[in-house]
């Protein structure tokens, strides 16, 4: 048997990852918090909407009839009442008469169409319509938009302006959300510095903590930035106390893999909730993953920039969605043909950073970045569009093969 056999498949690990976590609980919130906040129940409204007939035009609100012959012949009514938008007033239009009316007002009782104010000499006390109107014409009709019973916005939707626009429309003035998960993000490693910071021999800038944030926070978490955290065992076991219950779910990186001066192994490998293990996928092979003595989840993810998005897209987001209380995500992967050729490790799932060219039609696909997938090519993955899932049972890619691509945001 070899090592490779004994790995675990990446759905296996997603599986148990998943299993870790519980949707957080809903909360209510006023409309103008709930941004971002994804709908636990439908919306539902209460009124028809519009509200009643109103008008769609600045201008008179008539009696169709008096204006059949207006064109030719101008009519002279006379004005009975002034309709701002918020008007209570309800003025009856008779034969006639006109209520001089602005967009939004209600129509008044009697009055069957609207002149726009252009058709019009603008009187006050008596108009001159010089145009005819049709029956109905420039009345916004109640209950068009929706009536009272309607789903306004259904469950598990994610609120946009759009929908908070609606749900404030019906005069609901809050909404039941998730709660949104609040997420802690570290990364290990004494070689880190913060990006900017002048760099001594054998120092990078720490860049695996801001793509992990970012990361978390596009998906609709809060994010309690940790960075970076210097490979000191006794210090990492105190910042993960400190984190232990306060946040909804842990995700670091670095420190998985086999070397010394592994600290995230060191500090959590000996808790029987805890488990390292190797990931039948490339990048990404190193994972950890369980749960904190105090029972918050958390999820290792190897250090290197690449292995890290990696292991974000293939196993934090699905934690995050579910976490989040969102219907079964399904992963957003697409077809598209290579047109590049490059080899994959027998056995492993490869992940490979694209850059997608062509229409929906025909997307084409080739590497980011020449040298691959290899684990450390961070620069290149600021042009990568998606990720070429190369199934473990195929060891080279060639020009012309249809393969998945994982839509990366
Ligand atoms: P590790 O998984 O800790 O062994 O790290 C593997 C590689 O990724 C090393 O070359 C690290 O320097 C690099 N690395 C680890 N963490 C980060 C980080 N936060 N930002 C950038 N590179 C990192
Ligand atoms: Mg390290």
């Amino acid at each position: 048997m070899t090592g490779e056999q004994r790995m675990r498949t990446v759905a296996e690990h997603l599986a148990t990852a998943l299993a870790l976590v519980a949707p957080v609980p809903s909360v209510t919130v006023p409309l103008a918090e709930a941004l971002g906040g994804w709908l636990t129940r439908d919306v539902v409204s209460g009124d028809d909407l519009p509200r009643w007939d109103n008008s769609a035009m600045d201008g008179y609100a008539v009696h169709a009839a008096d204006t059949v012959n207006a064109r030719l012949r101008p009519v002279r009514l006379s004005v009975i009442a002034d309709l701002p938008a918020g008007s209570a007033e309800v003025p009856v239009v008779g034969p006639g008469t006109a209520a001089r009316i602005m967009t939004g007002a209600p129509v008044p009782p009697g009055a069957d169409a609207i002149v726009p104010v252009e058709a019009t000499d603008g009187g006050t006390s008596s108009v001159l319509i010089a145009a005819a109107a049709a029956t109905g014409a420039h009345i916004r009709h109640v209950g068009e938009d929706l009536h009272a019973g309607d789903l306004v916005v259904p469950a598990h939707t994610r609120l946009g302006a759009r929908q908070l626009a609606a749900i404030a429309s019906v005069g609901v003035p809050t909404v039941e959300v998730r709660r949104r998960p609040v997420v802690a993000v570290l990364s290990t490693g004494s070689e880190l510095v913060p990006a900017g910071a002048v760099l001594g021999r054998g120092q990078i800038p720490d860049s695996n903590s801001l793509l992990l944030a970012s990361a978390v926070s596009a998906a609709g978490c809060l994010v309690r930035r940790v960075g970076g955290v210097a490979d000191d065992t006794a210090a990492l076991v105190r910042l993960l106390e400190a984190l232990d219950g306060v946040v909804d779910l842990v995700v670091t990186s670095g420190g998985v893999s086999m070397g010394a001066y592994e600290v995230v192994r060191e500090a959590l490998a000996a808790l029987p909730t805890m488990a390292f293990v190797e990931v039948a996928m490339q990048p990404g092979k190193p994972q950890g993953l369980g749960t904190l003595s105090g029972g918050t989840p958390i999820l290792c993810l190897p250090g290197n920039p690449v292995s890290a998005f990696v292991s974000f897209e293939v196993f934090v987001r699905p934690v995050i969605d579910r976490l989040a209380g969102r219907p079964d995500g399904q992963a957003s992967v697409i077809r598209a043909t290579v047109d590049d050729e490059w080899r994959s490790p027998p056995g492993r799932t490869q992940y490979m950073p694209v850059v997608l060219t062509g229409g929906e039609q025909d997307l084409r696909a080739r590497r980011a970045v020449p040298g691959g997938s290899a684990s450390h090519l961070v620069a290149g993955l600021a042009r990568a569009d998606g990720l070429v899932i190369v199934p473990s049972d195929v060891e080279r890619v060639r020009a012309g093969d249809q393969l998945d691509i994982l839509r990366t945001p």
